[in-house]
């Protein structure tokens, strides 16, 4: 696919980031080029189905979560790294491919029996996004697809994500 391919030669390779032994992909190129981030929001929308809401992990996810949500014609609400909110609906606290982090959704955000689908910008070990689909369980929504930009598939991510659709545009 020459638009998959197109995005791909805008991902950068960054050995040693944010530790030594890692090689973080950065795909901020990806979203500074019109054409590109166009594809992956109509993309992922496209992938979206039935869902009623977007939700974006922090930081990135925020960015193509908002984008996906505009093109599928839903709402977005923010899952936050700990402490940013002023009313939390949940927690939850969870190991990251390097240290650990708690997550945080909103409240009087996703309604109890939501559809969602869940967005980022990386599917690494899947930490980050089984704990925000947790976090959905608990305010009894329902995850009905995660979708990233990039899939780092030795890393295993899919395997924490059980009876979840994963659907990532590019896969290292
Ligand atoms: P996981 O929890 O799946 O191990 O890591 C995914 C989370 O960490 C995502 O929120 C993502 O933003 C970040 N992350 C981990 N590795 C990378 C990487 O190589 N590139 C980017 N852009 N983000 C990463």
């Amino acid at each position: 696919d020459p638009s998959l391919a197109r995005l791909a030669g805008l991902v950068r390779d960054v050995p040693d980031y944010p530790e030594p032994g890692v090689l973080f992909r950065d795909i901020t190129p990806v979203l500074a080029d019109g054409e590109a981030f166009t594809v992956v929001s109509t993309e992922l929308a496209a992938l979206a189905g039935e869902a009623d809401l977007v939700v974006g992990v922090e930081a990135r996810g925020f960015l193509i979560g908002a984008a996906v949500a505009l093109v599928a014609g839903t709402g977005i609400v923010p899952v936050r790294k700990a402490g940013k909110l002023p009313r939390v609906a949940a927690s939850r606290t969870y190991d990251l491919e390097y240290g650990s982090a708690t997550l945080e959704i909103p409240a009087d955000t996703v309604p109890a029996g939501a559809r969602v689908f869940l967005i980022d910008d990386v599917l690494a070990t899947g930490g980050t996004a089984a704990a925000a689909a947790a976090l959905l369980g608990d305010v009894g929504a329902q995850v009905t697809g995660f979708g990233t930009l990039v899939e780092l598939t030795a890393l295993g991510g899919r395997a924490r994500l059980a009876g979840i659709p994963v659907h990532t545009l590019l896969r290292y």
